[in-house]
């Protein structure tokens, strides 16, 4: 049996449709990867146990009344877990299911029908992005940003930690490309930063952009600053803009 090197990465796939994992299988043995495949949320945790992936394939619907989501919030609430890029496979493509994908802690998201080469450029972006030595052990930091806190007005983000802190409250915690975006308005407080310049910022950090993936990040950013989710300002055709 020819297997890919050692150092490809394993990718669990977590699909109760056995064609379309079949599928899966074929073409991420193909690009260099080991996948598995798990057919439930039971399943899918029995071998992480045995194997901890570097990348989750996640189905939403799943059967025996635990779905994708289930296990996502499984998987961000272990310490030895919550590293692991998690990209969701759905047939759900409202908006609001996308946003509560990726609200429950999905680093990425992927309606059907999705093509092979679309996947893939996910696939390896997400991989790119957690490339850091991690030390799951010591319940190491999860990928992207790193530096200094950034203060300015009564805002201070801390990208090492990932949380956002308004004046005296207590901080929230906030995804990686929410960082991003954060770190780039606070460096421009008050004035507006183009879309195109955020863009280039994520494509950089290995995190795929469109506009819907963009607004997913802002309306979670808005969340996040709760009473001062205004401040945050949609300029239209042009950016945003955080407001002192
Ligand atoms: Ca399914």
């Amino acid at each position: 049996m020819s297997k890919p090197p050692g150092s490809a990465a394993s990718v669990l796939v977590v699909e109760d449709s056995l064609d379309i994992s079949e599928m899966l299988k074929e073409h991420l043995t193909r690009w260099g990867y080991q996948p598995e495949c798990a057919g439930s949320v039971v399943e899918a945790l029995q071998m992480m146990h045995r194997r901890t992936p570097q990348l989750v394939l996640l189905d939403w619907g799943l059967p025996g009344g635990r779905s994708g989501i289930d296990l996502l919030k499984k998987i961000r609430g272990s310490r030895d877990w919550a590293h692991i890029p998690v990209l969701m496979l759905t047939a759900r493509a409202q908006v609001d299911d996308r946003i509560y994908g990726l609200d429950a802690g999905s680093d990425d998201y992927l309606a059907k029908p999705y093509s092979m080469r679309e996947l893939r450029s996910r696939i390896q972006a997400l991989l790119r992005r957690s490339r850091r030595p991690v030390d799951a052990a010591a319940g190491g930091e999860p990928e992207v940003d790193e530096g200094d806190p950034v203060r300015q007005g009564i805002f201070t983000l801390n990208p090492a930690d990932r949380t956002l802190q308004i004046g005296g409250e207590n901080p929230v915690s906030i995804g990686g490309p929410e960082v991003l975006i954060m770190t780039a308005l606070l460096n421009n407080l008050g004035r507006t930063v183009q879309r195109q310049k955020l863009a280039a910022r994520m494509r950089q950090r290995g995190l795929e952009f469109n506009e819907c993936n963009l607004n997913v990040y802002v309306s979670r950013l808005r969340k996040a600053l709760g009473a001062r989710a205004r401040q945050l300002v949609t300029v239209r055709n042009s950016g945003y803009r955080l407001d002192p």
